[in-house]
């Protein structure tokens, strides 16, 4: 099969940046690993090794932070653990699933390959690297393990797929959209300059570009609510908002689906007024 590959890296502020892509039948996706005194941040895709273990081997690693369970940020991880036998840490509450074989849909193996098991050990509420201490912070939404890390020395936020973009349209079927605008309320309460997306890769004005999600998600959570209030279905909420059906849609047999976003801010606000 025609996959495109291709692999950049750049130095921003003092973050070494690994970018992967894969592009098949028009969709391209692509992925981050960020590195930063000793720390690696997510392990790019497996069928990516081939452009970032080179990458990963240039680097001194000393251990690895793995944003959250996908197979996208979680690739390499075995690999990295066999060659270079540093500890993988994480939230705890995905391990056991990544300690087996992966189970996600076909598309995404085709995509990204198949996640080969690997052990990480439950990661705290912060650790430390040679120069600097790092806070965890738990960012529920995109997933229920996700995290974020924030170098405390230096200011700069990782926010794995916290962001992604600001004007989400689509989402997983087990993302929240209450839970990210929460985890977007939380990380905004930190002191922060830079971030670093996994997708978008740098965030220029890292602050200004979070808020500006937060702002879109706020407005969207209201006018969801609102034309519930109208009586509208899901479904008519969904296409009055969302009238763009978007490739990766039918691609992912509605995994990926604009229609989530909707049932998401649905369920937390019937849950809160019952
Ligand atoms: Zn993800």
């Amino acid at each position: 099969m025609l996959f495109k590959k291709n692999f950049t890296q750049e130095s921003v502020n003092g973050v070494r940046m690994g970018n992967g892509s894969i592009s098949f039948q028009g969709i391209k996706l692509n992925v981050h690993s960020f590195y930063l005194d000793g720390v690696l941040i997510d392990s790019g895709g497996r069928s990516l090794a081939k452009q970032f273990m080179p990458f990963f081997k240039e680097l001194e690693i000393e251990q690895i932070v793995i944003s959250h369970y996908h197979e996208d940020h979680t690739g390499c991880a075995a690999l990295l653990q066999r060659e270079q036998n540093v500890p993988i840490w994480m939230n705890d509450r995905m391990i056991d699933y990544c300690k087996k074989k992966p189970d996600y849909p076909m598309y995404r193996q085709l995509y990204w390959g198949r996640r080969p098991p690997f052990q990480a050990e439950p990661i705290g509420d912060s650790f430390t690297s040679a120069n600097a201490l790092w806070k965890v912070i738990k960012t529920p939404g995109h997933s229920q393990d996700h995290l974020a890390f924030l170098n405390s020395e230096t200011g700069q936020l990782f926010t794995g797929d916290l962001y992604c973009q600001e004007k989400t349209k689509v989402v997983l079927r087990e993302e929240s959209i209450p839970d990210i605008i929460e985890s977007l309320q939380t990380v905004l309460t930190y002191d922060f300059t830079d971030a670093f997306c996994s997708h978008a890769g740098y965030l220029h004005e890292g602050r200004m570009a979070l808020k500006r999600k937060l702002e879109y998600l706020l407005d969207l959570q209201g006018k969801i609510i609102e034309l519930y209030h109208e009586g509208k279905t899901p479904k008519q909420i969904n296409e009055t908002l969302f009238p763009k059906k978007y490739p990766i849609i039918r691609f992912s047999s509605g995994e990926w689906n604009s229609l989530h976003i909707v049932h998401s801010v649905l369920k937390e606000y019937q849950e809160v007024s019952l």
